[in-house]
């Protein structure tokens, strides 16, 4: 059985990946309407991802015998002033759920609940891809500027990317 805290920890994670989810389909809504379809199709794979890091946590916590709990997901924003702008945000988000990972992490070791803990080592990881690739799209972007050419090629790169289910839940 898992105990109280670590309980309400999760759940509180579950919204965090649920708002993350949302931000980024927000995201994907404002790419959509810009005719940046390829960028559009980046933020809505990301919106799948954040849903299914969710479940992860969700099927973890049924596994521990615990309750999920799901809180209302707060707003978020539906415009952006250009691509850079997005993932900027898109990167400043994602340095913030690392600390909620982290914190995670800590309250684990805390409460002397390792499973808890060894659950969490798929995301540490997550946490440095999804950072990794914020940056690098990032400084992709400072290097296109405003060369209209160069976005476009980004844009139809950004097209091909497509959606694999993350390890922990194509095991389940
Ligand atoms: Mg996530």
């Amino acid at each position: 059985m898992i105990s109280p805290k670590i309980q309400d920890a999760i759940n509180a994670q579950i919204n965090a990946e649920f708002w993350s989810a949302y931000l980024y389909l927000a995201m994907g809504m404002h790419f959509e309407a810009e005719g940046r379809t390829g960028i559009a199709n980046w933020f809505r794979i990301q919106f799948k991802e954040e849903q299914a890091h969710a479940e992860i946590f969700i099927n973890y916590l049924i596994s521990r015998g615990g309750r999920v709990e799901l809180k209302p997901i707060e707003g978020v924003p539906s415009a952006w002033e250009s691509p850079l702008a997005a993932f900027t945000d898109t990167l400043a988000h994602e340095e913030k759920v690392t600390a909620l990972i982290n914190n995670l992490y800590a309250l684990a070791i805390e409460e002397k609940d390792y499973a808890t803990r060894g659950k969490l080592d798929w995301f540490v990881s997550e946490q440095v891809e999804e950072e990794e690739t914020a940056k690098g799209l990032i400084d992709r972007l400072k290097l296109v500027g405003d060369n209209g050419l160069a976005l476009f090629m980004l844009d139809q790169e950004l097209a091909a990317r497509v959606y694999n289910v993350p390890s922990p839940l194509a095991a389940k």
